[in-house]
């Protein structure tokens, strides 16, 4: 398997992807090594999981290299990832053992009744590239905590992140049969399928989810899937610093490329201030650095996958011919590597694929409304329901709005934002189930209720 560097299109390494017996090799390890595991008591597990973020945190300069060289992310926003990815470890210090402890529900009369969370066993961790740090973490260290084994296959385009993530875990302190990495793609991804595993957790693409979903159906094993979104931002006219809005706007959509799941992905905009917050708009995305990943102050880096300029070239040139207007971007850059100009389409509509379909780079439509009712049935318009913005001076004004839509995340002048305190979960065609909060805890387990007489 060739790794490449999107930047320059250059062979960072060639990896052996795993053979079916490589896999069924590492599975069967894994089963022999998860019930001991789950048997060390929760604090030990904390403290490896501890230990490990200790190391990530030594190592932070060559992790973000190295997730730089293999995704293209600039590195500020490698290290970026890296460090705020801690804020998972922090909250399992603080509430792993409130929440993963045995309830004791009834204690007086004749049966005592107490749930105990079990771990599933050995689960699969199939995931994506985009933020492999913030996504995996969400996965592999709360099901680790929780006493299951895992079988990680990091995206193919993340793999030199993963293999590092099974370095650090394994001097950690985690043994080598609880948690394996499994290097290659979607055939990889296949064998995992077929395996007689215990729980199936997918960060990814909603084609991808929804076939491993069908896929594993028979097997009665949790299945959760964090898909992707078309996430909605609406500006509404009461917003007075229309020049700080449009900032934290573009950034919402153009961080790591647009290449976020919670990215803004569409703008709606009150008449009544669309011109100015356009303006403002613009002006701040043609001021963005875009180049060398490496580069000190680069926001804007390659894609990291070349197959998405061509998604990007066909939601472009879909919105002209429907007559959007381009202010800025629309094209490739003639060098090396997956650069794609930061792209803003306004007299966008929803007849377009700009404002239909997950772009997934550096590309956005913004659309005037004429009042809130407008806005929110376009909010609602889509298959999607990862998350959804609001801008307003009024909190009670946007909250009306945001309980109108069916998606899992609600933020109020703010966006693209993932908190551990706080359920990750999409709705629609964004996924199935949670990561992150006491919920994303339990999610790696299974209650057994115990009815004790005498
Ligand atoms: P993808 O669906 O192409 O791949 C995801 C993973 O699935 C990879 O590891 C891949 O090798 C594996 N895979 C592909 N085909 C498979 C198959 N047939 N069987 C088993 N495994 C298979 O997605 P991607 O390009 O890596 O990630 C981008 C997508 O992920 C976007 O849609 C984004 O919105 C979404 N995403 C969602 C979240 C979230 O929290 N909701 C977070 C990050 C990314």
């Amino acid at each position: 398997m060739d790794i490449i560097n999107p930047a320059n299109e250059k062979l960072i390494q060639s990896l052996p992807a795993d053979t079916p017996s490589q896999v069924a090799a590492k599975i069967e390890r894994l089963k022999k090594g998860q019930p001991d595991w789950a048997h060390r008591s929760l604090e030990e597990r904390i403290a490896i999981i501890i230990q490990f973020g200790t190391l990530v945190k030594q190592e932070i300069e060559t992790l973000a290299l190295v997730l730089t060289s293999e995704t293209g992310k600039p590195l500020e926003q490698a290290r970026n990832e890296i460090r705020g990815a801690h804020n998972r470890i922090e909250h399992i210090q603080a509430n792993a053992a409130t929440w993963l402890a045995r309830e004791r529900v009834v204690t007086a009369g004749a049966v005592r009744e107490e749930i105990v969370h079990e771990p599933l066993g050995v689960i699969a961790n199939i995931s994506a590239w985009n933020f492999p740090y913030n996504v995996g973490y969400n996965v592999f260290l709360y099901a680790l905590l929780a006493g299951n084994a895992v079988a990680y296959k990091p995206s193919e385009y993340a793999s030199l992140t993963g293999l590092k993530f099974r370095d650090l875990l394994i001097k950690a302190g985690v043994p080598a049969n609880v948690f394996d990495c499994f290097i290659g793609g979607a055939a990889v991804g296949e064998m995992l399928l077929d395996a007689d595993l215990d729980g199936y957790f997918f960060t990814g693409s909603y084609q991808t989810g929804k076939y491993i979903a069908q896929k594993v159906a028979a097997k009665m094993v949790p299945v959760q899937l964090e898909l992707g979104g078309k996430d909605p931002l609406y500006i509404m006219d009461d917003v007075k610093d229309i020049r700080q809005a449009a900032i934290n706007a573009a950034e919402g959509a153009f961080y790591n490329n647009g290449q976020s799941c919670c990215a803004v992905e569409r703008i709606y905009v009150h008449e009544n201030v669309y011109d100015a917050f356009v303006k403002a708009f613009v002006a701040e995305v043609q001021g963005y650095a875009m180049g060398d990943p490496l580069a000190e102050g680069t926001f804007i880096g390659p894609v990291t996958r070349k197959e998405q300029m061509e998604v990007l070239r066909d939601q472009v040139k879909d919105a002209l011919e429907k007559g959007a207007v381009l202010h800025t971007g629309g094209r490739q850059r003639k060098t090396e590597g997956y650069f794609w100009e930061p792209t803003v389409l306004t007299q966008v509509s929803h007849q377009m694929k700009v404002m239909r379909e997950e772009s997934f780079g550096p590309i956005i439509g913004i659309q005037s409304v004429r009042n809130d009712e407008e806005a929110v049935a376009l909010m609602k318009d889509t298959s999607y329901g990862l998350t959804a913005a609001v801008f307003s001076d009024s909190e009670s004004r946007a909250v009306q709005v945001l309980e109108q839509l069916p998606t899992g995340t609600a933020y109020w002048n703010c966006c693209d934002r993932v908190s551990p305190n706080l359920p990750w979960t999409g709705r629609k065609n964004s996924g199935l189930g949670v990561t992150l909060s006491y919920l994303g805890i339990r999610a790696f387990t299974q209650p057994k209720a115990y009815h004790l007489k005498g």
